[in-house]
């Protein structure tokens, strides 16, 4: 298979497969660095009745209802309507497709050309990310099938392989280490790995010459402590289930809390690790949702009642208490906070609680709120505090724009072994 990787333009797809959906981005690649984003959507509610096709083509948004019963269809459904808008001739025309893996385990430790024995080896690592791996499995399948084009997994985990063993390991036996890869991954690495860059751009810098702490704040959330433009301590752990309170999951708790609930309620260890992941958070707390947005709501409305107010200070509080102990991780020398993510993004009223929790620390003294959003169609960051050491910002992430340009990457520098 010759693609003649730098003749360009050809067009690359990004794909983000979920336990429920499938993002999905199309760019077209211009050169080795430049890439227009032509089309984009979400395939969400696989395996429930209806499920939801959404995409945005020139501008437009075409919503559907549909019935995806699985990956496979909602992949066979993306790739129809690829073809139906006419947005490529020929399938042919996807030259790269660039998958979102969520969990490297310690066999994937960077970006990673996908063949039928990465697929093997993905699925062997399985138990480390049970929601999330099948998924990524069942699309990757469909993808090589369907497609001619080279796919690349870009991981969750790689940008944290830098951290090191004094942070990533637990205090627990050492053979559960050594014997099952029990330590600490990390998570959302793509994100973090787009946002150092990118505060590199923004405060013209070199990103290695910087510390920093980057919040990465969404339905899943997490903070990093950035040590040199590397990745130095994280708060998700073994799984995305550690650190922060998020939308359904509970974060950091007393581990014995699993054997008493057990005791008290009869659960094994599976249902309880399910209230864990899809029943705390946010929506345990306020007992309501686990959305910020609809929280946020009542709360500037004054409708919210004493559970949502407890959920949005009790996660104000989790993440304030992270960017804490980093200051202390990173010896109080912190070029950067940067606040990312559906809710470090949008949320003021969370980003101003964290702020105000900080105030123990010498950064953020002064800060200003954004006032509206036109920060958000004119550059993609904002500046909550500039007249310290430590400039605190809002900066939009970009994960799939990081996949791209990692797949591309990968892609390139394979062909040129190749045809050496
Ligand atoms: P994930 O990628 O982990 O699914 P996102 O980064 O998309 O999550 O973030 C989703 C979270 O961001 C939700 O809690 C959502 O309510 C919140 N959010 C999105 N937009 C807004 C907004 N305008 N105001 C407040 N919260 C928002």
């Amino acid at each position: 298979m010759n693609h003649e990787l730098s003749k360009f333009p050809y067009k690359a797809l990004v794909v983000n497969s979920g336990s429920s959906s499938i993002k999905f981005q199309l760019f077209d690649i211009l050169s080795e660095t430049k890439f227009k984003l032509i089309w984009k959507g979400n395939a969400q509610g696989i395996g429930s009745t209806p499920s939801y096709f959404t995409h945005i083509l020139n501008d437009k948004k075409y919503d559907s209802k549909t019935s995806f019963v699985n990956h496979q269809t909602a992949t066979d459904c993306i790739l129809k309507t690829l073809l139906e808008n006419k947005i490529v001739d020929n399938l042919s025309e996807l030259k790269i497709i660039g998958h979102r893996v969520v969990h490297g385990g310690v066999l994937f430790t960077k970006p990673t050309i996908i063949d039928d024995a990465f697929v093997k080896n993905l699925k062997k690592i399985k138990d480390l990310a049970p929601i999330h791996i099948p998924a990524h499995v069942v699309t990757i399948e469909a993808f090589l099938q369907k497609a001619q084009a080279i796919n690349i997994a870009v991981f969750d985990t790689s940008f944290h392989q830098t951290i090191p063993e004094l942070n990533f390991l637990y205090p627990v036996p050492l053979s559960w280490y050594q014997d099952y890869g029990v330590r600490k991954y990390g998570f959302h690495g793509i994100s973090y790995e787009y946002l150092v860059e990118k505060i590199g751009l923004i405060l013209q810098r070199n990103s290695k010459d910087m510390n920093g702490i980057v919040c990465h704040l969404g339905n899943g959330s997490s903070v990093n402590a950035v040590k040199s433009g590397l990745s130095f301590d994280t708060t998700m752990g073994l799984t995305p289930l550690a650190g922060v309170m998020m939308g359904t999951r509970s974060g950091d708790i007393d581990p014995s809390i699993i054997q008493y609930m057990n005791q008290k309620t009869g659960k094994n260890i599976e249902e309880i690790t399910n209230d864990l992941n899809f029943r705390s958070g946010f929506l345990g707390i306020s007992q309501f949702s686990n959305d910020v947005r609809t929280l946020e709501e009542m709360y500037l409305s004054g409708k919210s009642n004493k559970q949502t107010k407890l959920a949005l200070n009790l996660y104000a509080k989790r993440v304030s208490e992270f960017i804490g102990r980093y200051y202390n991780t990173l010896g109080g020398k912190v070029d950067y906070l940067i606040f990312s993510g559906g809710i470090g993004e949008n949320s003021s009223v969370i980003v101003e609680k964290i702020l105000k929790n900080i105030q123990g620390l010498p950064i953020a003294k002064n800060y200003q709120m954004p006032q509206n959003n036109d920060w958000k169609n004119k550059e993609n960051y904002f500046v909550l505090s500039s007249n310290s050491e430590t400039k605190v910002l809002i900066v939009k992430t970009n994960e799939e724009l990081k996949i791209c340009e990692t797949a591309i990457k990968l892609a390139l520098k394979n062909q040129k072994k190749i045809n050496k």
